[in-house]
């Protein structure tokens, strides 16, 4: 396993991650949740990413009870959460950025996870409601608290992202260190182009999601339509609706030939794709059985058998490269 650091801070990350979402306390049952975090951990993973929101808590109780089960030193491992969306009430006060929901999302996340810190804790999305420098206040006195170490965002626009710095610089608090977007080879605009100057400016770290854009990026899409899958499942009709169009199977098929001619999986040359990127600090996985996990940490191993000119015949069959600004 590769470690990086995560943006500007001291703290490394395996360039491989390992998130619950829609799998712990819903998909998949908690022995396979169990094996999966072992799988992780055995291959080098030192993060595992989840959210209050994730089965409405109870993905947050499934990993804390692993983590206990595991005795794993507590300082070989970063467990995160999100807040934002709840847990389930949408009474004022149990959603949101505000200090409120906040302080008491870390407590439930805390508590459910069975551990004295989050290592990382992300506002999962930007609150238009709240005053940024209440949010700024309440992350920096979490972690003046010892509750959480480094905060960050998910899927905030870079003008918020900046917003935050200049809160955070103004009154003298810790501001944002990484943000969480969604990255993969249909969705890149954000990381390869509006968080461009972040990197280098606020040394902003990326905790990455849906590698495999919810396992389409894989070939069991590419036939019949797969049972027992993501994209099958009912709740997730929206985004079968968003993800599964005739035009991305038909990228889909391509890639799996480029994939198979070097010797490796889709799943394994799209995660590749991910990793390659610098400003990526982690890519988060997730699975929902073991037998994927295992492949898809051979990327790490099949790295060689990837060269960098592939990238001329990706960039052809996406034929999404977007366009960077002049600056
Ligand atoms: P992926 O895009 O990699 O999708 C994972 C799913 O793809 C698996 O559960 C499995 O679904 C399928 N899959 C994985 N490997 C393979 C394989 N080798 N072959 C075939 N199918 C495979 O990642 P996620 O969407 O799960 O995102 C990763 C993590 O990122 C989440 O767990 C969460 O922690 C985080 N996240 C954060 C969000 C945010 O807003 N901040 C939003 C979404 C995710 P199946 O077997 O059921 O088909």
């Amino acid at each position: 396993m590769e470690y990086r650091y995560l943006g500007k801070s001291g703290i490394q990350v395996s360039a491989l991650s390992f998130g619950s979402w829609i799998t712990f306390g819903n998909q998949i049952g908690d022995n396979v949740s169990s094996d999966l975090m072992a799988c992780a951990y055995d291959h080098g993973v030192n993060f595992f990413d989840n959210a209050e929101i994730y089965a409405n808590g109870q993905s947050e109780i499934v990993m804390g009870k692993i983590l206990k089960a595991m005795e794993w030193d507590r300082t070989s491992y970063m467990v995160s959460s999100k807040a934002y969306f709840g847990d389930g009430g949408k009474l004022p006060n149990q959603t949101g950025l505000n200090r409120k929901h906040l302080t008491e999302a870390c407590h439930a996340a805390l508590r459910r996870l069975q551990v004295d810190y989050l290592d990382l804790f992300f506002c999962h999305r930007p609150d238009k409601k709240t005053p940024m420098e209440e949010t700024v206040w309440t992350m920096n006195h979490l972690i003046q608290q010892g509750k959480i170490l480094y905060w960050g965002t998910s899927e905030w626009s870079a003008l918020e992202i900046m917003e935050a710095h200049k809160a955070a610089e103004k009154l003298n608090l810790i501001g944002p260190v990484m943000e969480q977007p969604q990255y993969n080879m249909f969705h890149r605009e954000k990381v390869e182009v509006e968080y461009n100057k972040l990197y280098s400016t606020v040394g902003l770290g990326t905790t990455i999601w849906s590698p495999l854009a919810s396992g389409l990026l894989s070939p069991k899409y590419i036939g019949k339509f797969p049972q027992g899958t993501r994209l099958g499942r009912e709740e997730l009709s929206w985004l079968k609706e968003r993800s599964v169009t005739e035009e991305r199977l038909d990228k889909v098929r391509k890639l799996n030939d480029v994939a198979l001619e070097l010797g490796v999986s889709l799943p394994q040359l799209a995660i590749h794709w991910c990793v390659q990127n610098p400003n990526v600090s982690t890519v988060i996985l997730g699975a929902s059985k073991v037998s994927q996990l295992e492949e898809n940490f051979k990327t790490m191993e099949v790295i060689d058998a990837i060269p960098s000119e592939v990238n001329d015949t990706l960039e052809a069959i996406l034929e999404n490269k977007p366009i960077h600004p002049l600056w």
